[in-house]
């Protein structure tokens, strides 16, 4: 069992107010399995997803993380747990955008006191591996979503986490950039990473083993997922650029095409905008400022 929840409350205090938003969530994940948080807005799932990946604590219940209790860990302890076991991403990416994607990649292995010969060619490994060997020292701003979206997967992954926890990470790309990014979770998850995913779409859940519904701040289903999608991981940017746009749905995936990966994205960045956005804009801000704290003082 890699990760355990039990019993997990969480309360926003809002004035004098107590404001539930997680109700007894209880659920446990293995090692290597891929699984989809689903659910609409306002649901609980970026909470939650806090909770999962040490941005924040539950109001009470227990959460075991690889062996450890984790629910009254302090701030400092917590942060050395999250870098170790677990990669972010997020729907607006999270880049810092004055650095390269080298040194956006190179940040985890700074926090993590990887020394700084050996940071290098981790950095370059990751990026390869997304295929953005010759976009390394480009800037956010210099990317297409796609690519930015694949730059905070190479840093999600630089440290080998055991857990990539990711937060609605299609919602504001084109559908062609979302296959991709799904296909590249699926190949993450062929290499046995625990793939967390939080999605309000069913369309991008369907590309997960393991689907759990979120209603109200509870559980309301937590089933295999019958209907799996699998997403070849394919870069071709130079098809797409010379015009040829044949590649996408794979034989047999029958159940999701561009296009309503298309209406998912769309649904993400219109539908459910304000609120998506802006429950998103707290967790991905709280971890800035976090990873923004943890690199003071970092320069050897
Ligand atoms: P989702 O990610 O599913 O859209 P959230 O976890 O962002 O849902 O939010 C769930 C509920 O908790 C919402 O009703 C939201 O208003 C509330 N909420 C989220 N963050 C806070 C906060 N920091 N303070 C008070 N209420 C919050
Ligand atoms: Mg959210």
């Amino acid at each position: 069992m890699l990760l355990l929840l039990e019993n997990i409350n969480k309360n926003y205090v809002q004035g004098k107010m107590d404001v539930p938003v997680l109700h007894d969530i209880s659920l446990s994940i293995e090692e290597g399995e891929y699984v989809a948080i689903m659910g609409p807005s306002g649901s609980g799932k970026s909470t939650l997803m806090n909770i999962i990946g040490c941005l924040d604590k539950p109001t009470s219940g227990s959460y075991i993380l690889d062996g450890t209790e984790v629910a009254n860990m302090k701030d400092k302890e917590l942060s050395k747990v999250r870098n170790k076991s677990i990669g972010f991403v997020f729907q607006n990416f999270n880049l810092l955008p004055r650095q390269s994607a080298l040194q956006n990649v190179e940040l985890p292995l700074q926090y993590a006191k990887v020394p700084r010969r050996e940071r290098r060619p981790k950095c370059v490994d990751a990026l390869t591996s997304v295929d953005l060997q010759d976009r390394m020292s480009f800037k956010p701003t210099q990317l297409s979503g796609g690519q930015k979206q694949r730059v905070a997967i190479a840093r999600a992954m630089v440290n080998s986490p055991k857990i990539l926890l990711a937060d609605e990470p299609t919602g504001a790309l084109d559908s062609k950039s979302g296959i991709q990014v799904m296909g590249l979770f699926e190949k993450l998850h062929n290499e046995g990473v625990t793939i967390i995913m939080i999605t309000h779409a069913r369309e991008i859940a369907e590309y997960a083993d393991r689907i759990i519904t979120i209603f109200d701040g509870r559980i309301t289903k937590d089933e295999k997922n019958l209907n799996k999608v699998v997403a070849d991981y394919k870069i071709d940017e130079n098809t797409a650029a010379a015009g040829g746009s044949d590649a996408k749905t794979p034989e047999g995936t029958a159940g999701i095409t561009e296009e309503n990966v298309s209406a998912a994205a769309e649904a993400a960045l219109y539908d459910e905008g304000v609120s998506e956005e802006a429950s998103f804009s707290n967790a991905s801000d709280r971890l800035m400022s976090i990873l923004n704290e943890e690199s003071e003082g970092d320069e050897e």
